[in-house]
């Protein structure tokens, strides 16, 4: 099984297949909320079964040419063709048709007529009133401000539709995996409501998650968008929009776009996700600095990693050991930078982290562990990294993964509850009414400790989008909390942590270490019940710990037997669900 589908596999993400349109308005369903997990593949509908099984033979075949390759994949040749260009996009667009725009329609404010002869039609009444207000004013604007009238955002090749008033009964901010999976289950769930979706980016919604896969050659961009289809969004009536949200007014149910015009919504769902962070580092503006977050940033990194350059990666957590992987596989000398004393200290223990490092070293990386770059500085064409160990290095490339944060600060005095994300309750509605949040910027409830966590990975993001949905479209879904889980390929090396890997007050964690083999593989109990887990170099059955964990097993005799051996799980999976 190839290593990607592999990931998708335990993580329970499959190219969900999106709901067919239905004629007309959906019949009443019984909702029930996710069930918990008891193998590894998750439950899907059957066409997505039927995808997500013709999926990896493209994979498969597309690995084999890339192999053919090596050292130049196609990565590569795609960022050549495309280079600065959407950075330039998105750039013009913003500083263009914004700030006129928004200044006129600032003084523009209540257009009375406008709102009475929008009171009239009133079928889907709450946006049809909100966007009846914000449509003349920005109209206006539009018509009488000179400087919004000629408005270009140079550069762009999709003419914009700036300046526009967009309304419609849903709204869905981001177009990544929770914004995506929101749309479709809306319009499967209501086949007459206007559905639109804001993307932030230039491309086709696509999945941050298949990046790497791009950068090792493994798939083209088109590879990792979310849908394949050229007009599926189309299809579905679903009206994908090219703009940011500036700012949110929640009283009027009314957004401000980065192109200069305006969205008006009935409901709302933020699935903005999250961005890096950059750390307090002099020098990271410098240019063959990057972050791996976006394709953008992808593009950037083909063209600098090639066979023999010499790499710098800047954190070495989860994501950041993801991005290692692929940035080894372009035969680049890679020197990773961890702040923490081991690797991929928030999914792995001493031992394990420990043992991922020696993985790296001896596949020839410098691993510096607790160990800050306190500077960079140009050094004739190569970068100068400064390190707190008192050693330095030159880059041809710095990569930056030193964490990321939701994105949220267009929310600014819109009255909805932030604290590490959008806090959510059960229903993912956060504290406006009406307003609903998703995926990297929700801070929704937690499966293990019965709080409220971001928990940052695609299969919560697709979740999360769903169960918004179900209840954006009227229905009462109730999520009962995204567990905690990671599985990583450090270069060939597989690790997976679930729960509370670390172990919980009063209970008991057994371990069992074959360190020349690099088998690792620890498990936390309270009272008989498995609450979490961490693995190194395991493949198999790793699906059986999730769960185990997710179902609340409670395991009786092996529960012992699982702490004498932990190596017993399947056993005790057997045993204890037939
Ligand atoms: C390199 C890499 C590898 C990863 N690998 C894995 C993995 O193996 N397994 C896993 O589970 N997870 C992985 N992740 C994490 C995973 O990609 C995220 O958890 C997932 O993308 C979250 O989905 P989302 O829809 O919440 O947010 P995103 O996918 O980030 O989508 C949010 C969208 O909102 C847009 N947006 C932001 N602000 C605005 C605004 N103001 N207006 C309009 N649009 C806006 C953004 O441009 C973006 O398109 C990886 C991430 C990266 C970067």
């Amino acid at each position: 099984m190839g290593m990607f589908k592999f990931i998708k596999k335990i993580l329970g993400i499959g190219e969900t297949e999106p709901p067919k349109p239905t004629p007309a308005a959906a019949p009443e369903k019984t909702i029930s909320t996710p069930q918990p997990v008891t193998a590894a593949v998750p439950k899907q509908t059957a066409p997505a079964v039927k995808k997500a099984a013709a999926a990896p033979q493209k994979v498969a075949a597309a690995k084999k040419a890339a192999a053919k390759k090596t050292a130049k994949p196609a990565a590569k040749k795609a960022a050549a063709k495309k280079t600065a260009k959407p950075a330039a996009k998105k750039a013009a667009a913003k500083k263009a048709a914004k700030p006129a725009a928004k200044k006129a329609a600032a003084k523009k404010a209540a257009k009375p007529v406008a709102k009475k002869a929008a009171a009239k039609k009133s079928a889907k009444p709450a946006a049809k009133k909100a966007a009846a207000a914000a449509k003349p004013r920005v109209a206006a604007a539009a018509k009488k401000t000179p400087a919004a009238k000629t408005a270009k955002p140079a550069g762009a090749a999709r003419k914009p539709a700036k300046g526009k008033s967009l309304k419609a009964d849903y709204v869905i901010v981001g177009a990544g995996p929770a914004g995506v999976a929101a749309c479709e289950t809306l319009r499967e769930q209501d086949a007459k409501a206007s559905i639109i979706l804001l993307s932030g980016e230039t491309e086709p919604p696509y999945s941050r998650m298949a990046i790497p896969y791009v950068l090792t050659g493994m798939i083209e961009e088109p590879g990792t968008y979310l849908r394949k289809q050229d007009d599926h969004y189309k299809a579905m009536s679903i009206n994908v929009h090219h703009a940011s949200v500036d700012k949110l007014d929640t009283a009027k149910k009314i957004m401000q776009l980065s192109d200069g015009g305006s969205c008006a919504y009935g409901k709302l769902l933020i699935a903005t996700g999250a961005s890096p962070v950059k750390p307090p580092v002099k020098g990271l503006d410098l240019p063959g600095v990057h972050h791996c977050w976006t394709l953008e940033d992808a593009r950037a990194i083909a063209q600098h990693a090639s066979q023999g350059s010499r790499v710098v990666l800047m954190g070495a957590g989860f994501i950041g050991c993801i991005i290692l992987e692929a940035i080894a596989a372009r035969g680049t000398k890679l020197t990773v930078v961890e702040a923490e004393d081991r690797m991929v200290p928030r999914m792995m223990n001493d031992t394990a982290g420990n043992l991922i490092k020696k993985w790296c070293q001896e596949k020839g990386m410098t691993v510096h562990t607790s160990t800050r770059v306190s500077k960079l500085s140009k050094d004739g064409d190569a970068i100068k990294v400064e390190m707190d160990n008192g050693k330095s290095t030159q880059a041809d490339l710095v990569v930056v993964a030193t964490g990321v944060r939701a994105n949220t600060s267009f929310l600014k005095g819109s009255k909805i509850k932030l604290n590490e994300g959008i806090v959510v309750d059960d229903r993912l509605e956060s504290s406006v009414a009406g307003v609903y949040a998703a995926g990297d910027c929700a801070e929704g409830p937690d499966f293990s400790t019965g709080g409220w966590s971001v928990h940052a990975i695609q299969p919560t993001a697709t979740e999360h989008g769903r169960i918004a949905a179900l209840n954006m479209a009227g229905r009462d879904a109730r999520y009962k909390g995204s567990l905690n889980m990671n599985v990583l390929d450090t270069a060939g090396l597989i690790s997976s942590s679930f729960g509370e890997w670390q172990g919980v007050k009063g209970g008991q964690t057994a371990e069992t270490l074959d360190g020349d083999r690099y088998r690792y593989t620890q498990l936390a109990f309270d009272g008989d019940r498995l609450v979490g887990a961490l693995t190194l170099g395991r493949t198999e059955n790793i699906g059986i710990l999730r769960g185990l964990i997710q179902s609340r097993t409670d395991l009786g005799v092996w529960k012992d037997r699982l702490m004498e051996d932990p190596n017993r799980i399947t056993e005790a999976y057997i045993a204890n669900t037939h």
